[in-house]
């Protein structure tokens, strides 16, 4: 295995190295809940008739602070294990922690951007016991969090509740030193305390989420939405956005919660839509057999398309929640949240209504803010362009490295050179290709490409002689019935594009044509 993936996986397997140690109930045998089930599809079914699933996500996201939540030491991704540490993050005897201001701001941003109410707040500890968490607590927020009570509103517009978005402190990762990277079978385990003290954002979000599609959803916005206010850098494929769903089901119309299952170890957005979708059928036919799921944390197997058992969930009175005697609660003054609001960016639902209100379609739009190239469609459509079809190259034609340098101007004259036929598409998307590679303007592309010789002036010249060369085809388009017109356009337009070898816009061939016979 590679280093990174070695890295990754050490990453994603501390907290189920963890369980595996404590003492809280581990159930590592197959149990009545736990029957193999056909492993979900990559396109997942539905669930039978009469059935819903009711999905509550849970979000650690790190903060882009450059130092550690409660210590001067750096915060980064990757370099050597244990070099990115400090007394306070090892919890050191003697040690005493001290808030990042930095990361408050980040957090109280997150609040905002996600409609909570920010409120005076309570550090607590969270006793329990991991090899990567030295002080054998960890410093989180219990029953007074910063931001509570919000919402976010999805680009199909749904809205899902946000319960609490707290801020707590990250552990380290152990690396188990084996063939697959599993606590099972490991020769031994390192431990990487670089981690340990990185600034975390928790964001429960209400069980409102009704299928996998909408929890994609749901992650990619708060993504967006973290990425956009600078808060976190967002990738899943490093452990700085990790989520853990909570699953269960219900009949179709019962406002009632059952039995839930949370799910760990959920690394991608195609696992998470894998793992819902796994998870639910699981309780359905648990449900359909007299059975019931019991409450508890299950892990997701991406290779093997299925959850498997893990502890038996813990309540919270097991962690022993009290508030942290080592630190005062932060109590952020209507000034400064307002201030911090004021700074805040345009969110990506603002972009994309931006862009609506500029012509744009809903879907379309959502795609161009995921690119991060609203901005660019903006100014291109600002500057003349057709909006529908700026917003067609976006989604089809610019998912390319450097398509976020494109020149708005180039962009918006290549459209409108399409526009008013100066090009085909096909053309378009020729010199579109180029211009993010070269930089170069459409005009002089195309003239270099030989597209611009077929100006109309040239091509009514052309039209004028095939009338002349074919005066009977041409009193058939003229005058004969629409049959006859239909047969004897297409003959004139073959023509043309065998004179002009495919260069001609079919379109303006078709406007030459009426405009001769007068129409
Ligand atoms: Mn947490």
């Amino acid at each position: 295995m590679a280093p990174a993936d070695l890295r990754r996986r050490g990453r994603w397997r501390a907290r189920s190295a963890g369980s595996g140690t404590s003492l809280v109930g581990v159930s590592e045998t197959a149990s009545t809940t736990d029957r193999d089930l056909t492993s979900a599809p990559a396109e997942p079914d539905l669930l039978p008739d009469g059935w819903e699933m009711v999905v509550g996500l849970e979000v650690h996201a790190e903060l882009a602070t450059r130092t550690k939540m409660f210590s001067p030491a750096r915060n980064r991704f990757g370099g050597e294990p244990n070099t990115n540490i400090h007394p306070v993050c090892l919890g050191l005897p003697g040690t005493l922690p001290v808030v990042n201001e930095k990361a408050v701001e980040l957090a109280i941003g997150i609040g905002l951007a996600l409609n909570c109410t920010i409120q005076r707040c309570v550090w607590a500890r969270k006793n329990y016991f991991y090899p990567d968490m030295p002080k054998d607590y960890q410093i989180s927020q219990y029953d007074l969090p910063l931001n509570v009570d919000g919402y976010l509103e999805l680009p199909s517009g749904a809205v899902i509740g946000i319960e609490r978005a707290h801020m707590e402190e990250d552990a380290g990762k152990t690396v188990h030193a084996g063939d697959d990277g599993r606590i099972h079978g490991a020769g031994y385990s390192l431990v990487d305390y670089n981690r340990a003290g990185v600034p975390l954002i928790e964001i429960v979000g209400r069980p409102d989420i009704r299928g996998p599609e909408q929890a994609k959803e749901y992650v990619e916005e708060l993504r967006a939405i973290l990425v956009t206010i600078g808060a976190s850098d967002g990738k899943m494929e490093e452990g700085s956005l990790r989520v853990d769903a909570n699953v269960s089901v219900r009949p179709v119309g019962s406002d009632e919660l059952r039995t839930r299952c949370e799910i760990k170890n959920v690394n991608s957005l195609r696992s998470l839509g894998r793992a819902i979708t796994y998870e639910a059928r699981r309780h359905v036919q648990l449900y359909q057999q007299g059975e019931a799921p019991r409450q508890e944390t299950r892990h997701w197997d991406e290779e093997a398309g299925r959850t498997r058992p893990g502890r038996s969930k813990e309540e919270a009175e097991d962690y022993r929640y009290f508030a942290d005697p080592d630190l005062v609660p932060i109590d952020p003054s209507p000034e400064w949240v307002a201030e911090i609001k004021a700074a805040l960016p345009a969110l990506p639902k603002e972009r994309r209504d931006a862009l609506v209100a500029k012509g744009a379609e809903a879907r379309a739009s959502a795609i161009a803010v995921g690119r991060n190239l609203d901005r660019l469609a903006y100014a291109a459509i600002e500057a003349g362009a057709d909006a529908d079809k700026v917003l067609n190259h976006v989604a089809h034609n610019l998912a390319v490295d450097g398509a976020e340098n494109l020149n708005a101007d180039h962009f918006a004259a290549l459209v409108r050179m399409e526009t008013s036929s100066a090009l085909t598409s096909t053309q378009a998307k020729q010199v579109l290709a180029e211009m993010v590679d070269t930089g170069n303007d459409p005009e002089s592309i195309a003239q270099a490409r030989g597209f611009e010789a077929m100006d109309t002036g040239e091509l009514e010249t052309l039209v004028d002689r095939l009338i002349a060369d074919h005066p009977d085809e041409w009193q058939r388009f003229t005058a004969g019935d629409d049959k006859d017109r239909k047969k004897m356009q297409g003959f004139f337009t073959g023509q043309i594009m065998k004179a002009t070898r495919g260069q001609a816009d079919g379109k303006v061939v078709n406007r030459l044509l009426m405009h001769r016979a007068g129409g």
